[in-house]
């Protein structure tokens, strides 16, 4: 791959509304990015294998629970820092970025928000460093964007719960040393179990040939009459909107995660269009070209002013799912549009592992589908603006 020249386009001044800290943390973050994940990133995608040597400087820079406070081991930051390390993660690589949004939004946020005080301090500390890796299972193979329709269940058998059923596409899960797993008691109703690597009967087989995501672990959880123990129950929240409370997290995350990617597409795209020479003049020169380039600076300034916002909503608790899902949809549309769009620009090159475009935009094939599809986006927008239900 080449040498990363990297910079990022901020053509509204949108820094003016950063505070120092921001930019402190963002700027950490994109040096950790540039010096750590571009040199290797094309090979462990080519290779399709999540680099797990990443993992201490992600925590490091705040990957892991920027949000959770200090006392559980997180950095304590807020959501426009949250969001910038997002950003500046996903700019290297989305499947880096889901492992961090995976660990921090599905797995630290409901331990925080969800569990009692024994589970925050016997997991979050090492979650924040990275010591434990987690992973999140709602999707089922025969429920993924239905979640409500799960089939995995557990079962009070006094002393333990015997948990039973399979969850699929999971982010992390060959690897992960516990898992957050959605499923229905005896009444049908939905709560979250830790699991933990080795209890019997809990196995996370690998999903294999992958085209996107290449980068980041996936796999399988099956659950073949698990014991878990009693107090790995998280207590505070059941229900639907338990799972969906850490998605409107994770969403965000990935809100800011895309306009990464997208910029990333932009500023190759722009240094190729002014060096590539064709009919004696840059191939930037030309009309059509900068008609691409014109369009994609301004959908990414758009973006960043919707999520900018987002993020201060947030910061005040005041963003609602509906909003979260908005920007979600929308900048991950964005972001793919312009990948494909610069993957054009780079003609032939742009097919290959020299530059970073169609990884970015074979991975944001993926993005564009969990956390809830584009479809689905739409339908939570249509529901939020007229009253009514089209899921069904
Ligand atoms: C790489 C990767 C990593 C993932 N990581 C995780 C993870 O860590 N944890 C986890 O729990 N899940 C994870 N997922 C799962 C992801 O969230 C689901 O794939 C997603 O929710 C869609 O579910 P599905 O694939 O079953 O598609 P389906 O729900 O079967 O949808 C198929 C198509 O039908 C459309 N559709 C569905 N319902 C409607 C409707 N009512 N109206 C109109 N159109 C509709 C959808 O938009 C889509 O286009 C991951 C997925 C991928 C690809």
């Amino acid at each position: 791959m080449k040498p990363d020249l990297y910079q990022s386009p901020d053509y509204y001044q949108l820094d003016d509304l950063l505070t120092e800290e921001h930019k402190l943390i963002r700027d950490s973050a994109r040096a950790w990015v540039k010096k750590e994940v571009s040199p290797i990133i094309e090979e462990y995608a080519q290779k399709a294998e999540f680099p797990k040597q990443l993992i201490p400087g992600l925590a490091e820079i705040g990957g892991f629970g920027p949000y959770i406070p200090a006392e559980y081991g997180g950095a304590g930051l807020d959501q426009i820092s949250y969001g910038l390390i997002m950003q500046e993660i996903e700019r290297g690589d989305s499947g880096v970025r889901s492992t961090s949004s995976v660990q921090s939004s599905l797995v630290m946020y409901p331990i925080w928000k969800y569990g009692n005080e024994e589970q925050r301090n016997k997991y979050l500390p090492k979650l924040a460093t990275g010591e434990m890796i987690g992973c999140f299972g709602l999707t089922e193979p025969d429920f993924g964007s239905n979640p409500g329709g799960m089939v995995t269940n557990f079962k009070d058998m006094g002393d333990h719960y015997l948990l039973n059923g399979a969850k699929m596409w999971i982010s992390n899960a060959p690897f992960a040393d516990i898992a957050v797993v959605w499923a229905k008691n005896e009444e049908g109703r939905i709560h979250g179990l830790i699991v933990e690597r080795g209890m019997a009967g809990f196995s996370t087989p690998e999903t294999h040939n992958k085209w996107s995501l290449r980068a980041s672990a996936t796999g399988e959880l099956i659950f073949d009459n698990v014991k878990v123990p009693k107090e790995n129950l998280l207590p505070n929240k059941s229900g639907l909107g338990a799972p969906l409370g850490c998605l409107d997290s994770a969403r965000y995350g990935i809100a800011w995660g895309a306009i990464g990617a997208a910029m990333d597409c932009y500023d190759t795209a722009l240094r190729y269009s002014k060096e590539r020479i064709q009919f004696d003049k840059p191939i930037g020169a030309t009309q059509l070209q900068q008609k691409k380039l014109a369009e994609m600076i301004t959908e990414i300034t758009k973006a960043q002013l919707l999520t900018w916002r987002l993020g201060v909503l947030r910061n005040e608790n005041r963003a609602t799912s509906a909003q979260i899902s908005m920007a979600k949809r929308n900048n991950v549309a964005m972001a793919l549009d312009i990948a494909r769009e610069a993957r054009q620009m780079l003609g032939g090159m742009g097919i290959t592992g020299e530059y970073s475009i169609m990884r970015h935009m074979m991975n944001l094939e993926s993005v564009v589908t969990y956390e809830g599809t584009h479809d689905i986006h739409l339908l939570i927008t249509g529901m939020d603006v007229t009253g009514f239900s089209a899921f069904k």
